[in-house]
């Protein structure tokens, strides 16, 4: 029997080793599409509803139709409940809407609900080792070029992935990318923030990168227990000179960078704070759905 769950936009629960996807799905063949990714811990989704309201921009930026909110709850719902059933692990839950087929009809949307990669775990405990990469745009594309999809979660990470694998080809776990003009952007799969001192820096999302939810909701946190937090431009340098660094994202929550570039970064004093707090942000966040 198969450890995952696959339900459709339409309430239907499937069989998740069983073919799901037409051939001439725009998902499989163009990736044209946006996801979300969230964590299920607790028998409860984490965010659903800044990540719902994610899905929602993305689809906006792709021209796709709005998402019908109420129906991707229902189906939230109905996979998580599908997990819990036989499971009390924590999941990765992904909520999938393509184009649909190119031959036409209506776009495609699903969710999804798996067990956590063995590499989450081994980040949230051990951190891992980061290598910069050029992502070879400049911060000013985003607003230069809009149709750019920079800033959607499109399911187009071809590139992301590859940078990956190029940086695990260097020995590397994972990558921070930068800027034509060698600004700190974000990572292939998170959002980067440093600390220095009580401050927590994160790159602004107007240089064309990612709205990390996690990075929201830790630094609301973060703010009430009296850190200040700021979106302000970052340079490798700054990140070898920060008091810690961390790749911050809905599945791994907080990963700390142990080293860059092949640079040992020293252990932070605030490390155990800070997983505490991202801790602290996604359950909270969850129940601040709730309650809206
Ligand atoms: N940036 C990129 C490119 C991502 O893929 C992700 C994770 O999905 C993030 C940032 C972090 O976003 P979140 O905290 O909402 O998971």
């Amino acid at each position: 029997m198969s450890d995952r769950v696959v339900v459709t936009l339409d309430g239907q629960v499937h069989d998740a080793d069983a073919p799901l996807l037409h051939a001439d799905d725009l998902a499989a063949v163009r990736g044209d599409g946006v996801f979300e990714t969230l964590l299920v811990r607790g028998g409860a989704p984490c965010g659903v509803e800044l990540h719902l309201a994610r899905l929602t921009a993305s689809a906006a930026a792709l021209d796709l139709p709005t998402p019908d909110l109420d129906s991707w709850r229902l189906v939230v719902g109905l996979a998580v409940d599908e997990w819990t059933r036989t499971s009390d692990a924590e999941g990765a839950l992904r909520l999938v809407l393509s184009r649909g087929r190119e031959s036409g009809g209506e776009p495609t949307g699903y969710a999804t609900v798996g067990p956590l990669h063995e590499r989450v775990t081994k980040a949230r405990d051990e951190g891992v080792s980061v290598v910069t990469l050029n992502r070879g745009y400049s911060v000013d594309y985003a607003a230069s070029a809009p149709w750019g999809l920079l800033g959607a979660k499109t399911l187009s990470y071809a590139t992301n992935m590859a940078a990956l694998r190029h940086a695990a080809r260097l020995g590397a776990d994972d990558v921070i990318f930068t800027s034509s003009e060698g600004r700190v952007l974000e990572g292939p799969r998170s959002t980067v923030v440093l600390a220095r001192g009580k401050t927590l820096v994160t790159p602004p999302v107007e240089q064309g990168i990612l709205a990390g939810t996690t990075v929201d909701a830790l630094f609301q946190v973060a703010s009430s227990k009296g850190y200040t937090c700021e979106r302000a431009n970052v340079y490798p340098a700054d990140l070898i000179a920060a008091d810690g660094v961390w790749l911050i994202s809905s599945i791994t929550l907080a990963a700390r960078v142990t080293t860059l570039n092949g640079v040992e970064l020293p252990v932070p004093a605030i490390a155990e704070d800070v997983r505490s707090m991202v801790d602290l942000a996604v359950e909270s966040i969850g129940d601040s759905a709730a309650d809206a």
